[in-house]
């Protein structure tokens, strides 16, 4: 059998410092635990447009299309700041996205011990957290029809407009419905059912839903309520799933919970391929960091925890994915910090290889 293929975008900034050592760490997986990927490399947003003259071309695309999974770093930059917009470097990003439809997106807030302290919460109530938000990611607000501003008895009117269908919604939960069943097995739905109709269907279908999934306790939350909870008891969730609007807002209130950015991974999912595996993308939730780029200081942690999130999702290796996870919190557990993790105590930083290191040395005593 033909190991399974990934495709790297390592993007611009500190997308490509990052994937250096997700690179070190595949090969550590191959040499190690005979888990060898055929891995391929593209470029993507500024570093393809400087190629080609747009943020993805036309092959790399097709490729994202074929392979098992694609592991994205970040886009863009100052250098690209004043490009039309139909080929700024973002636009590669949304067009994998919208091209590989890739409607569920999982963003993970989880606590490692160690960095508990750095939350803006209480570390009673942020440290040992795990919890996965889903986000409707195609559908919703930000793509219904009609939109635009127009005039209105000589005024200015703004208009967006919330629309699912029955198939959206229901895509998206069976999404984060398989994924609670692979966790803790508890699902909350949030939406405002009480002012919304959209949030009623989206009620009545996630409820239609459940009916596959009799062994995962559904509740369902408005989503302002959901956002207070968020910050209030955030270890009270499992799994949440949530329309694109509020799946936006509240996918970066819960990060926050954790801490730095340099520390959040993420996945985009779609429909399953004919070999059963969803398409998907993974990627850091950070951006390229033009201050820090060149300078031996991105953390590459999240970019990490996007490859143990492939591990997870697209080629049902759990057990190693745990075992790349508890690697990362032993070093943390160890004090190795890069510069954004560092608090007031006095600690050099390690730089991103540093980091890269520790962890392959964590990696090599987990055996
Ligand atoms: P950013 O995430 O790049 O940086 C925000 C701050 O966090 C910076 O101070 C940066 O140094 C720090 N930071 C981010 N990741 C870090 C890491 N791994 N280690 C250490 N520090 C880290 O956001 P920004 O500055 O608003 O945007 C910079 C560029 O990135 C812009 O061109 C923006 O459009 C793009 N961007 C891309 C993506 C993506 O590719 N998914 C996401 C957000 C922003």
């Amino acid at each position: 059998m033909s190991n399974p293929s990934l495709l790297i975008l390592p993007g611009d900034g500190i997308g490509a410092e990052v994937m250096v050592e997700v690179r070190r760490i595949i090969d550590w997986f191959g040499a190690k635990r005979d888990l060898a990927f055929d891995v391929s490399e593209d470029l993507v947003g500024g570093a393809a447009y400087d190629k080609h003259g747009v943020p993805l071309h036309d092959d790399t695309m097709a490729k994202a299309q074929e392979v098992d999974a694609v592991l994205l770093g970040a886009v863009g930059g100052p250098k690209y700041d004043n490009l039309d917009f139909s080929v700024k470097p973002e636009r590669g990003l949304l067009r994998l996205r919208k091209e590989m439809d890739l409607f569920a997106n999982l963003r993970p807030a989880q606590c490692f011990d160690a960095l508990a302290d750095f939350s803006s919460l209480k570390t009673d109530i942020v440290a040992g957290l795990d919890i996965m938000i889903v986000r409707e990611l195609t559908s919703g607000v930000y793509f219904g029809e009609p939109r635009g501003i127009h005039m209105e008895d000589n005024l200015r009117v703004g208009v967006n407009t919330q629309r699912y269908t029955e198939a959206e919604i229901e895509r998206g939960a069976r999404a984060a419905f398989e994924l609670a069943m692979k966790r803790d097995k508890r699902l909350c739905s949030m939406e405002k059912a009480n002012v919304m109709e959209s949030g009623i269907l989206w009620r009545d279908v996630v409820t239609e839903v459940h009916a596959d999934y009799p062994e995962v306790e559904l509740s369902h939350m408005y989503a302002d309520n959901g956002a207070m909870q968020l910050v209030r008891a955030p270890k009270q969730f499992d799994v949440i799933y949530t329309d694109n609007l509020f799946g936006d807002i509240l996918s970066d209130c819960a990060a926050m919970l954790t801490g730095s950015l340099g520390m959040l991974p993420s996945a985009s999912l779609g429909a399953p391929m004919a070999n059963g595996r969803p398409k998907a993308m993974y990627e850091p939730v950070h951006g390229s960091a033009p201050d820090i780029t060149g300078q031996g200081k991105a953390n590459p942690i999240a970019c990490v925890l996007s490859f143990a999130m492939a591990l997870r999702y697209s080629f049902d290796k759990g057990d190693e994915a745990t075992r790349l996870e508890q690697a990362v919190e032993k070093v943390l557990a160890d004090g190795v910090r890069t510069g954004d993790l560092l608090g007031d105590e006095d600690t050099t930083p390690v730089s991103t290889s540093g980091m890269g290191d520790a962890i392959l040395a964590a990696l090599d005593a987990s055996l």
